[in-house]
């Protein structure tokens, strides 16, 4: 059965960064910490072949490490990366392809999935140190704009938002709340400020004052949400010469989405939480696990409706766009049931299909010689501005 999956999962991945239509589905497992060792607890999960994840239940304390044959308890995804693996690596597996996608006009989303502490943050945030996914991705597209071009053709604009109780807000100028509408790109929330990036400097500080805006749990003052959802948005824009020698527009726009903690609300410490907030959560995260499964389903009607997140994802899932969702587990037996819960929704979203990546193109009003189409790059620059 393994074999066959994973020749099914070979065939179907074929075409990376453009045609492909299906998520890909990583694991990124985190070390045992240092918090857990000394809980006395177990590493109950196993990573072989880069690719295969094994779960083990320990049925007692003391007990062997008993491998249960009971279904759902092994599992094959794209890569599974061990506790050991660098950002680098997960970038360059996860997402890298989907970089050079946006720079061809293209949408793609990577989304971070998994319980409260299983490394959602650290591997999209990451530290000064060890930067993540969205600090890397940004300074390989800019290293990547370079290559291709030195006349400021490019323009990046970036956007970071968070779905906290049903509300949006913006994190890089929090205020007030945000509200979602239907334009002909898809649903944005209006009046988003758009942050025109010019080096990967500016962007890591930038995106850590993001992360300090996101909202924060009363009980627990030094720790961001573990209900919240941050939403980084990187959208490109230049102009090209088609075929034709028509000057067209493109826009490739990447999501990246560190999601709020998959464990149920009522499993957590948070007993005093406030019965609405408890109440939106599950309703965010219900919301995408009824997308998941409709979408697997292929059924007609998917309730993106439901929530304010899977409303913002509609175009990530089940749209035209590259999707590469990253679940994130911890070793710890402790931390058991809620492994299980990821990976197999992690699972589940295998049988996502999605419908073919397009160029987002528009034709532009053709300018006749090259100083015109200089004074439109000049045009262009000033509104981004
Ligand atoms: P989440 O965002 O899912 O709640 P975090 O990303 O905040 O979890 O991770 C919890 C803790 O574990 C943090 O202190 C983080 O630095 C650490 N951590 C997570 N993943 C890794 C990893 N791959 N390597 C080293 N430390 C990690
Ligand atoms: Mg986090």
């Amino acid at each position: 059965k393994n074999v066959q999956e994973l020749e099914r999962l070979e065939t179907v991945s074929e075409n990376p960064g453009t045609g492909r239509s299906r998520i890909l589905v990583f694991v990124r497992l985190r070390p045992l910490a240092k918090k857990e060792k000394e809980a006395g607890s177990r590493c109950c999960v196993r990573i072989l072949n880069r690719r295969d994840v094994y779960l083990t239940e320990f049925t007692h304390e003391n007990d062997y490490l008993r491998l249960k044959r009971l279904r759902g308890r092994h599992f094959t995804f794209d890569a599974s990366f061990p506790d050991n693996a660098t950002q680098q690596d997960v970038y360059l597996t996860t997402t890298a392809e989907l970089v050079e996608a946006v720079l061809q006009g293209r949408n793609g989303s990577v989304f971070c999935y998994g319980a409260t502490g299983a490394g959602k943050t650290y591997t999209m945030l990451g530290t000064v140190e060890n930067p993540g996914v969205m600090v890397l991705a940004i300074k390989d597209l800019f290293t990547k704009i370079r290559q291709r071009s030195s006349d400021g053709n490019h323009a990046v604009h970036l956007s970071y938002l968070e779905v906290y109780n049903e509300t949006v807000r913006d994190l890089l100028s929090p205020g007030r709340p945000l509200v979602l509408r239907e334009d002909k790109q898809g649903i944005v929330a209006a009046g988003l400020t758009q942050y025109r990036a010019y080096s990967t400097d500016e962007v890591m500080a930038l995106l850590q004052q993001g992360n300090l805006n996101r909202t924060t749990e009363p009980t627990r003052v030094n720790e961001t949400s573990s209900r919240s959802h941050a939403i980084l948005q990187v959208v490109v824009e230049y102009r090209v010469k088609d075929a034709s020698m028509n000057v067209v527009n493109r826009v490739g726009k990447l999501s990246l989405i560190d999601l709020a903690g998959s464990e149920r609300a009522l499993a957590t410490d948070q007993r005093t939480l406030r019965s609405l907030e408890g109440a939106n959560i599950n309703r965010s995260l219900l919301a995408l696990s009824s997308c998941i499964n409709a979408l697997v389903e292929g059924k007609k009607h998917i309730p993106y409706r439901n929530s304010k997140l899977t409303q913002l994802l509609k175009d990530s899932l089940g749209g035209a766009c590259n999707t590469v969702m990253i679940a994130n587990i911890s070793p710890s037996n402790l931390s058991f049931g809620e492994t299980q819960n990821t990976l197999h929704w992690a699972d589940r979203a295998k049988e996502i299909r999605t419908k073919a990546c397009e160029v987002n193109e528009e034709l532009q009003q053709v300018p006749e010689s090259e100083t015109d189409q200089a004074k439109l790059l000049l045009e262009l620059q000033k509104e981004n501005r």
